[in-house]
């Protein structure tokens, strides 16, 4: 498939912006980002070793402002604790508000309109059975297919674009404003470590992706359908790198990596919170000493 990103930016990040930022990359988790202000702990895992880092890379095109301010946010993170009273103690200890980051997070931006055609091998088994003979018969199909393509200020999710965004979607593209590095001087930020072909590849490929999944759904009573073959051309595309809001709390359970995030911008929530064991463990021995004293309630009454 041939993709033909023209319109896409290529700006390159300045080296006033390098030496206003720093810029730092974790072993750990491998995330990239950089902030104002020094600091000693990765913004996703925690982990202590970051270590300064620079690379050239793609600079943003355009920036939404933090609108939900980091007050909203704590208490959108405190009322989806508070009740729960399986959370383990040693979360709903944390200070909330020291925990939480406003960090600006990429992502692509497409606009565009198209057609598609693809084709997919598949194939259709029948069952049968002549005197004493069984079998299945099998046919093979080529089936073609095609299509119209409307992205209207669509996040693609490649492999690169944070697992929370899609739960705090949408964001409202029209209110970003064009990107300058003063935006960021609270925050903390994260890019994409990417040039201009890798970013298109990336682009590319998570298309095709969609694209794929998409007729597959509309295939049925066939089965091992294999794309064969693809054909996308756009009549206009524009595709933008964006940095959204999201204030972001991690925290540490069980040496696992847990988040809440909630968007900048409409304050929309997302977040699971773990079931801590002497608080499960609390809550059982509570449930049977009830059960128990109905029990000898019960046995002293009859
Ligand atoms: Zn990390």
């Amino acid at each position: 498939m041939d993709i033909n990103l023209k319109d896409f930016a290529e700006k390159q990040w300045e080296s006033e912006d390098r030496n206003r930022f720093k810029f730092y990359e974790c072993p750990a988790c491998g995330a990239k980002f950089f902030s104002r202000e020094k600091r000693s702990h990765c913004v996703y895992c925690g982990s202590g070793m970051i270590k300064p880092c620079w690379s050239e890379s793609i600079k943003p095109d355009g920036i939404i402002p933090f609108t939900v301010d980091k007050e909203q946010a704590v208490d959108k993170i405190r009322n989806f604790c508070s009740g729960k009273k399986l959370l383990p103690k040693s979360i709903t200890d944390l200070d909330f508000s020291r925990e939480t980051m406003g960090v600006y997070v990429p992502v692509w931006v497409l606009n565009a309109k198209g057609k598609s055609r693809a084709s997919f091998k598949a194939v259709k088994g029948e069952s049968f059975k002549k005197g004493k003979t069984e079998g299945i018969k099998k046919d093979y199909y080529l089936l073609k297919r095609e299509g119209e393509i409307f992205f209207e200020d669509n996040i693609l999710k490649t492999d690169k674009t944070h697992g929370f965004i899609k739960d705090i979607e949408p964001y409202y593209f029209a209110e970003a404003k064009t990107f300058d590095s003063r935006y960021l001087e609270d925050f903390l930020c994260d890019k994409f470590d990417s040039d201009k072909d890798e970013a298109c590849e990336n682009v590319r490929s998570t298309i095709e992706k969609n694209l794929v999944s998409q007729y597959k759904n509309d295939i049925s009573g066939f089965s091992n359908v294999q794309l064969e073959s693809m054909d996308v051309s756009f009549d206009s595309q524009d595709l933008k790198y964006i940095l959204v809001p999201v204030w972001l709390m991690n925290f540490k359970y069980e040496g696992e990596i847990h988040s809440f995030a909630v968007n900048g911008q409409t304050g929309s929530f997302t977040g699971k919170a773990p079931v801590g064991r002497s608080e499960y463990l609390k809550y059982f021995l509570l449930i049977f000493v009830i059960i128990a004293i109905i029990g000898v309630i019960i046995a002293f009454l009859t």
